[in-house]
């Protein structure tokens, strides 16, 4: 087996600012020496994962956008990857949104919009993107997403958000069902809180770290790079038995009770 990622090629899909879950996956995949292909949502990003994409020691990097809500984007983005690389190994998934204002308050207000809004970039994005990537795994791969305990349990504020993270969960089971013949692995990585642009659409989210360092079993937050080196072991062939797993990296809070 391949310990090390190099002759290897992940795409990374989320960094939105050097703070992203998606920026920690890629300098630990980098440390592996793995070749990075980015996706980046709107051109107001592109110079942010630019100017961090130069940061890594391996220039050969592709920085490319992928609307995840438009197919004709992703099947495009997907096209260009396979003429660029012919193969890719793995891909980490770090994509969500729902509207501010339905992250507070009772889940019962929630809008019709928005849930369909959240289910579709949060949790359908993962199926349309392997749809579109699944040629391009020749020769097995690894494929992550990120959740939140909230699509567990009932944590306040994440409202539809939770009820998105708990469609994405069930996703991650059904695609590791179907790639899984194809030795295409599927699984995620449910992080505990880290303060991101993301995060901070969250109402209460300070009151959550709080909570973090008091009662979670190792009494301390998680950090971007925990989660990063958790992705790398997930793209890696060290994983290679788990699959449609979900990993928690959160200092180990879902564990307790009151
Ligand atoms: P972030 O804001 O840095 O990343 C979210 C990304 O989603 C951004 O890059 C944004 O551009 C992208 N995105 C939004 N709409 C998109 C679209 N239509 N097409 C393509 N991309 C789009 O925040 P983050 O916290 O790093 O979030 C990454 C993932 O981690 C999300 O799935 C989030 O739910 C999950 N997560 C975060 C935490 C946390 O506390 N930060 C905890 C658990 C899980």
């Amino acid at each position: 087996i391949q310990l090390s990622l190099e002759n290897r090629t992940y795409v990374v899909m989320g960094v939105a600012n050097k703070r992203s879950i998606a920026w920690g996956i890629a300098q630990s995949l980098a440390k592996a020496g793995a070749r990075l292909i980015f996706t980046y949502a709107g051109e107001r990003l592109e110079k942010n994962v630019r100017s961090l994409a130069e940061t890594l020691d391996r220039s050969d990097h592709l920085i490319l956008p992928c609307d995840v809500t438009d197919d004709a984007e992703i099947e495009k983005t997907f096209s260009q990857i396979k003429e660029e690389v012919g193969t890719i190994h793995g891909i980490a998934h770090c994509i969500a949104f729902a509207n501010k204002d339905e992250l507070e308050g009772e889940y019962l207000n929630t809008t019709r919009d928005g849930f369909l809004l959240a289910q579709n970039i949060s949790a359908y994005s993962l199926t349309a993107v392997v749809k579109a990537a699944r040629p391009l795994f020749t020769e097995g791969g690894s494929i992550l997403t990120l959740t939140y305990l909230g699509g567990e349990k009932v944590v306040k504020n994440y409202n539809v958000m939770g009820v998105a993270k708990a469609s994405l969960d069930a996703s991650v089971k059904y695609l590791a069902n179907d790639l899984g013949k194809d030795n295409i692995r599927v699984n995620a990585i449910s992080a505990g809180p880290i303060r991101t642009l993301a995060a901070k659409g969250i109402g209460g989210f300070n009151d959550v770290l709080k909570e973090i360092e008091e009662r979670a079993p190792l009494r301390r937050t998680t950090t971007q790079e925990e989660v990063g080196d958790t992705g790398l072991f997930l793209m890696s062939d060290w994983s290679r038995g788990i699959t449609g797993e979900i990993i928690h990296v959160d200092s180990g809070y879902n564990i307790v009770s009151l």
